[in-house]
């Protein structure tokens, strides 16, 4: 077996039992990324020096007994929208060709400090806007259980990665289902936080009242003792809570579901889903069931509206955060000569945004235009809360709540592409814990017929993450889903 398939829990007692060394660990995945890389493309940018480097300065660490972290010596993956200082950084976007941060993410820093193996960025679509890693300027993104399937998205490149056994983990981020998704079409296991847990510093923003970043892993042991590093107040992201970060391993060990109420939305099993997924979801759930979880029904009355929302106030948000970038601080710039600032900046974004920003920006720029604004923005923002509200009201009878992450399997490279609005209607299941800001947990629950994976997603009121990891390790301990690898 490649040490690169090896899950976080598995390599960190290995190595410290000296079994194998991190530049070991590290090679293999380079390796792996050498072998299935040209067909996967979940890289944009492979940094196999300083990974190497980053190695032996970890095995340094563990040689002396020094390890900061459980992920010390572990090789991750970082989506192309967390800023590296000095490496690629480009949200898969020709606007920001070439373009090397100054400055490192908050958690960056934070993983950096905890001794991490750093082998490069990973695909996503342009500015994480899409479900499929199509939109990219690098080109799509090949889910490695079907090369013809799309990852997922937008952070494809990152559950790629990890599928394929080319690194151990990876961050990805989660505006509105693009950790959740693309885990749940890849057969791994994806946290997306309550919105503030994780600092956004240094993250390219697509949507700021929506996005947040977790791990993307290959199970929720890994995504707790990722979590334990990356989450807490920043002073540089306000939107960051003084809240107290949990000993997310010690709560695993506690683990047990006896008791616990699992509120199953009727919204949620719907007719439109596939039969599959319905009944991996369903199976899923009795396994809880029989370590001594309870079942509710409930319903979240506003769900249908949930998608409306989020693509009135994500484009809102898009075409906000896109207008800083006019081709003079950041990027390239235009290739043809401009005749003056304003053909400048013209030139600049109608040659460096792909079709789909274009449209989010146009989208977005009409529903916050004055006349439009209160019939758009304002009664999104009046809906918001009442989603919200319907969250609030359900975490009164249950613990958690469970419901599939997509209503099918991957779908084809290309299936989608032109029509934006089945592409929108992929995150259907997704999009509404964003817009209530909770956290998410994706775990894989099974497979099709056609051996694809199938995700369960299982969401809990804010900062209930300890909680949502510890149903999908007792799930976990129960099942070998999550020990499944795409490629050998
Ligand atoms: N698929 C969603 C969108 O295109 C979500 C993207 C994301 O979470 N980054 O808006």
């Amino acid at each position: 077996m490649n040490l690169s398939s090896l899950a976080i829990q598995e390599a960190a007692t290995a190595l410290r039992e000296k079994k194998f060394s991190s530049v070991e660990l590290t090679q293999s995945c380079l390796d792996a990324i050498k072998k299935h890389d040209g067909d996967v493309r979940a890289f944009t940018t492979v940094c196999e020096e300083s990974a190497l480097a980053n190695a032996r300065a970890a095995d340094a660490l563990l040689a002396a007994n020094k390890a900061p972290s459980i992920l010390t010596g572990i090789p991750v993956a970082l989506k192309d929208v967390f800023c590296t200082k000095g490496i690629n950084t480009t949200a898969a976007s020709n606007i920001l060709k070439d373009f090397k941060p100054a400055y490192d993410a908050t958690t960056v820093k934070k993983l950096a400090a905890a001794g991490m193996v750093m082998l490069g960025k990973t695909n996503t679509d342009e500015f994480t806007c899409g479900s499929s890693t199509e939109t990219s300027c690098y080109g799509t993104t090949h889910n490695p259980w079907n090369l013809d399937c799309t990852p997922g998205g937008s952070s494809g490149g990152s559950s790629a990665a990890v599928a394929a056994g080319e690194c151990l983990y990876a961050l990805g981020t989660d505006t509105g289902g693009s950790i959740r998704q693309p885990a749940a079409y890849c057969g791994i296991t994806g946290l997306k936080v309550t919105y503030g847990r994780v600092s956004r510093f240094g993250v390219i923003s697509m949507a700021s009242s929506l996005d947040s970043i977790g791990p993307m892993t290959k199970s929720a042991w890994d995504s707790a003792a990722v979590l334990q590093e990356i989450a807490g107040h920043d002073e540089h992201d306000t939107t960051t809570p003084n809240v107290a970060v949990p000993d997310y391993l010690a709560e695993l060990a506690k683990a047990d579901v006896a008791g616990m109420t699992i509120g199953l939305p009727k919204e949620y099993f719907i007719k439109g889903t596939d039969p599959e997924v319905d009944a991996a979801v369903r199976t899923a759930i009795e396994v809880l069931v029989k370590k001594g979880a309870k079942i509710k029904e409930i319903s979240l009355p506003h769900s249908p509206y949930g998608l409306a929302v989020y693509y009135v106030l994500c484009p809102s948000e898009v075409s906000a955060n896109m207008a800083r970038y006019d081709g003079i601080r950041m990027g390239p710039g235009p290739t043809k000569e401009p005749k003056d600032l304003a053909e400048y900046y013209f030139n600049t974004r109608g040659e460096g945004f792909g079709a789909e920003m274009k449209r989010r920006i146009m989208m977005g720029t009409y529903t916050l235009s004055s006349g439009y604004y209160d019939a758009y923005y304002t009664k999104a923002q009046k809906v918001r809360t009442l989603v919200m509200r319907d969250f609030d009201e359900a975490f009164k009878d249950v613990d958690v709540i469970i419901t599939p992450v997509t209503p099918s399997t991957a779908f084809k490279i290309g299936e989608n592409s032109n029509d934006p609005v089945k592409m929108y209607l992929e995150d259907i299941f997704t999009v509404s814990v964003n817009v209530a800001g909770l956290p998410g947990l994706a775990v894989p629950v099974g497979f099709s017929s056609q051996k694809m994976p199938i995700g369960m997603q299982i969401i809990g009121p804010m900062f209930s993450e300890a909680k949502l990891l510890q149903v999908g390790h007792v799930y976990q301990q129960e099942t070998s889903w999550h020990k499944e690898r795409a490629m050998k």
